[in-house]
């Protein structure tokens, strides 16, 4: 069949085929042959097509910008991509946490909110969240909390009882649960949410002085959220939606901005600060450290092709580049180690290979082959070496976002401060932070969670929960659930 494309199909050879619809055959009306190569190759690509989901954040979408720093910071950092007036690339991807690959968009769940900064000192990866604030703090419990948001083992359902018995085990969930509860739990989109990196991070000035610092990027287009009952709709009609909004939003040239805000503590009050700065379930009060403003981050460009684009993104949290580092927040620290051992268990021990995770500055290191290397490693291959390979420059990088620590080896989260209480800024966003309106919602959104299936005890244990949380809430939700 003759063809009115300018190009002809080729196998992944580049070797023109003849045919798009016929596999070769003994005569019409006898077997296809096994050498027919091309079909082979075909059903063979087809089989490898799908790449393990991420555990977890394994569905979600992204698009590519810039990041642009309008205000000077530099009396608090010396990274590059923070002096003023510097513009630099990125990558975000948005997700929601539970759901598989192919899950509504609109489940009520944290989301995702990570950017890869190119810079010209290395990728710095900000792997943040929706929310200031996480369900666990120490690491030791992650994997149990994913488990228990997911399915079971036995039917492959997601279990509303299993999620409480857990969140009323943990009672440092209450604070990012009275949050998912409330109306931000399900954003109207991903253009009308915040992102923060909830984990405290350092900053490092020229002259070696340390910060402790949050990260928020807060949404130019304004908070906007979906109740229970629109999303609920919205999950029905349409499982893809943020995904979709994001990139009509993009495509019709409506970027969407957010405007990163910094609160930024000086090394020293970590000692002492009421609550302790590097527990993940609290907030730095707004009064104590008002956010200062750095730049801009715009969203320009859609992905063209979303597997080796978004789904091949890899985000890692130690990625920190001079001027930046991590703190002693536990959950953090390990993050640090576990995002890569993802990335590697996923895509690969060459992932930074693939173009979307590759720096944008000359790549100096010492590492070598391993499956599907691409980019070529030169001799000498190992240091010290006195062949002119590269070497360490403890002058002009030193490693300063470092912190001093001892103690024995013990199985613990935190001492605990004046204002270590699971409870309080729990309370506080649900009695001061939300109106009356929220307040209404909140109980009926957990009202609405609790009647899904949670049973005795986990559901007296779940009124306890709400009543610590604020006596006047649990009250109406413990009678909204009894009522029914
Ligand atoms: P502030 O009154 O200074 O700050 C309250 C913040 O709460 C707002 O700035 C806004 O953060 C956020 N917020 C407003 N409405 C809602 C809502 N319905 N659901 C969730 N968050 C909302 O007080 P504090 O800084 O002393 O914090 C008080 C409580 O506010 C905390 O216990 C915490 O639960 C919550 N909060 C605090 C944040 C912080 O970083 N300090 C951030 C978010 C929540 P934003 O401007 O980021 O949208």
């Amino acid at each position: 069949m003759s063809s009115d494309s300018q190009y002809p199909t080729t196998n992944d050879s580049g070797i023109p085929v003849a045919s798009d619809e016929h596999a070769l055959s003994v005569g019409p009306d006898g077997p296809i042959v096994m050498h027919d190569h091309y079909l082979m190759e075909q059903m063979a690509a087809f089989n490898r097509e799908m790449i393990p989901d991420r555990q977890p954040h394994a569905k979600g979408s992204g698009a590519f910008g810039h990041f642009e720093v309008t205000q000077d910071v530099s009396q608090y950092t010396k990274a590059k991509f923070l002096h003023p007036g510097t513009k630099t690339d990125v990558l975000i991807r948005f997700s929601t946490v539970a759901g598989e690959s192919g899950s509504p968009d609109t489940w009520r769940d944290p989301r995702g909110f990570s950017i890869k900064f190119y810079t010209e000192e290395g990728n710095f990866d900000m792997v943040g969240n929706n929310t200031p604030v996480f369900f666990v703090r120490d690491p030791m419990k992650f994997q149990h909390f994913i488990h228990s948001q997911k399915r079971r083992a036995d039917n492959g359902l997601r279990d509303h009882d299993m999620q409480w018995d857990f969140w009323t085990l943990a009672p440092e969930s209450a604070h990012q649960v009275a949050w998912l509860m409330g109306d931000r739990g399900v954003p109207a989109t991903w253009r009308h949410m915040n992102g923060y990196s909830s984990h405290t991070y350092m900053w490092v000035n020229a002259e070696g002085e340390r910060f402790w610092v949050k990260y928020h990027f807060k949404t130019d287009q304004g908070i906007k959220c979906m109740t229970q009952e629109q999303a609920d709709q919205m999950a029905g009609s349409d499982a893809d939606y943020h995904r979709r909004d994001l990139y009509e939003a993009i495509k019709r040239g409506d970027y969407p901005t957010w405007t990163l805000k910094m609160q930024i503590m000086p090394f020293n009050d970590a000692k002492t600060y009421r609550v302790n700065p590097f527990d993940l379930t609290k907030v730095w009060s707004h009064k104590d450290y008002p956010l200062i403003e750095v730049g801009k981050l715009t969203l320009d460009r859609n992905p063209t092709d979303f597997h080796s684009e978004i789904e091949q993104a890899a985000f890692e949290p130690n990625n920190m580049v001079p001027g930046t580092g991590l703190s002693p927040d536990k959950m953090l620290l390990a993050r640090s180690i576990s995002y890569a051992d993802a990335h590697r268990a996923r895509l690969g021990v060459n992932y930074r290979h693939i173009p979307v995770n590759t720096p944008r500055c000359p790549v100096h290191s010492y590492s070598q082959g391993g499956a599907m290397r691409i980019q070529h490693s030169t001799d000498p291959v190992y240091t010290p070496n006195s062949k002119g390979g590269p070497k360490a420059d403890a002058q002009r990088y030193p490693e300063d976002a470092v912190w001093s620590t001892d103690g024995q080896f013990v199985r613990a989260a935190y001492t605990l401060r004046k204002d270590d209480d699971d409870w309080n800024q729990a309370h506080t966003l649900v009695r001061q932070v939300m109106d009356d309106a929220q307040r209404d919602r909140l109980v009926s959104n957990v009202v609405g969670h609790l009647s899904g299936g949670v049973t005795e005890p986990v559901l007296a244990r779940a009124f306890d929960y709400w009543r610590a949380i604020d006596q006047e809430v649990g009250e109406r939700i413990e009678q909204g659930v009894r009522n029914q």
